[in-house]
């Protein structure tokens, strides 16, 4: 199930997330002097798949440990702009899964050191997993990723 502002209050189930984590940072990108969406600056979108939130809290409960998201769903003006793998009408469904919120970045922060491998893990199979210097890329895109 898709999740957007309009049936949020009756599906909301994810205790320790809020919609605004997940929506578009087109203008949290904006505040922080880094590259948006020209044409929607500030967007606030959100149509995350409620999978991906049922991920994120069964590793925020498994773990004990809060998340910090840096990014979920992006518009694809954002997705542009941050260098996203673009949606090719030639493979719908091929470009970064930012754009169908199915993916999570998860920053490092606080986390213990072996959190990442944990991660790797539990999305198996699933989808996508990828370690950056700042957190974790993942994705819950149906078929296992790692690059
Ligand atoms: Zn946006
Ligand atoms: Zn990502």
């Amino acid at each position: 199930m898709i999740i957007n502002p309009f049936n949020a209050g009756a599906n909301w189930r994810w205790d320790n997330f809020r919609l605004r984590e997940v929506q578009c940072h087109c203008d949290k990108a904006k505040e922080e002097g880094k590259p948006v969406g020209v044409r929607y600056p500030g967007c606030k979108v959100v149509l995350v798949d409620s999978r991906l939130l049922d991920f994120l809290q069964a590793v925020r409960t498994a773990s004990g440990q809060p998340l910090s998201l840096s990014c979920a769903y992006r518009c694809p003006m954002h997705n542009e702009a941050v260098g996203g793998k673009p949606e090719t009408t030639a493979l719908p469904g091929k470009g970064s899964q930012h754009l169908y919120g199915l993916a999570a970045d998860i920053k490092r922060r606080n986390l213990p050191d072996d959190f990442g491998t944990a991660l790797d893990i539990l999305v198996g199979s699933q989808g996508g997993f990828h370690e950056y210097d700042w957190g974790w890329h993942v994705d819950l895109r149906g078929t296992r990723s790692r690059w």
